[in-house]
């Protein structure tokens, strides 16, 4: 097993938007290195749990930590995202008109001053980084290719490979399959799988054939709360999940 025990800790945690509970008394802990699936049907909370994680929305109630010493409310989105927690969109934001590479050296710096950046010259652990991230995205052939001309697949992970540009502790990853084919779905099961142990990723989803080609734990999300945990199997054979689904 690659995991030693919670690193993110979301305890008790309720959000209201004019009275609607979003989320409801959410508990939510996951391991360092582990790689968890967070699926449930439309308006479970699993975009605002995304936003309470990554300091974007602010609980009522409840507390959220990050290792044993890091209150995740104390902290800025920016913090929070410095601190080690990186998430991916949906939408990649990329630079379309730089190269590969480029967008990586990019995702080195600690601000976004694209040519003072650019212009700066890499330390040798950058390049050996930046390397061993276009390897893990299966980008190094490509590494010289305008981002804009990549393709819909190659777009995310080379996003991906942005945020692992800078070593976060924690991966949020929003629907990272849609609208990708086949084979690009493979390659980002493959990646993701990958990433675990070294990082702890969290994968919110609706494909439930990636859900299972990926996952060894996954939550369903329900009405702002846990419904069930556990093993694909165990939570697919799990009537109030059936219900919930069936419902939709
Ligand atoms: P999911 O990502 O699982 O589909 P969300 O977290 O997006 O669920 O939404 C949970 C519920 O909270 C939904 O009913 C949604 O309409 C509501 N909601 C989310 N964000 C807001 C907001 N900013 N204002 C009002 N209601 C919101």
């Amino acid at each position: 097993d690659t995991t030693h025990g919670p690193i993110l800790y979301v305890e008790d945690v309720s959000v209201s938007f004019d009275g609607f509970k979003a989320l409801n008394n959410l508990n939510l802990y996951i391991d360092d290195g582990e790689l968890r699936c967070i699926i449930g049907p439309n308006g479970a909370g699993k975009t605002t749990m995304m936003d309470v994680i990554t300091g974007k929305t602010r609980p009522d109630t409840g507390s959220v930590w990050f290792g044993q010493r890091m209150n995740l409310l104390k902290l800025s989105e920016h913090e929070i995202a410095r601190g080690g927690i990186g998430r991916k969109f949906q939408k990649p934001t990329i630079f379309e008109a730089l190269s590969v590479f480029e967008n990586l050296e990019l995702a080195t710096a600690s601000n976004k001053h694209v040519w003072y950046t650019l212009n700066k010259s890499l330390t040798g652990e950058q390049l050996d980084r930046i390397d061993e991230v276009l390897k893990l995205i299966g980008l190094k052939e490509q590494f010289r290719m305008e981002a804009g001309a990549l393709s819909h697949g190659q777009k995310q992970w080379l996003e991906i490979g942005m945020l692992l540009m800078q070593n976060p502790r924690v991966l949020l990853v929003d629907e990272p399959v849609a609208g990708m084919t086949g084979e690009e779905v493979e390659h980002t099961a493959e990646l993701l799988t990958s990433l675990a142990g070294r990082h702890s990723v969290i994968v919110v989803e609706h494909d439930m054939a990636f859900v299972r080609s990926i996952a060894r734990k996954v939550t369903v999300l329900h009405q702002g709360s846990v419904l069930a945990e556990g093993s694909m199997d165990q939570v697919q054979n799990d009537p109030r999940v059936v219900e919930v689904y069936l419902g939709e």
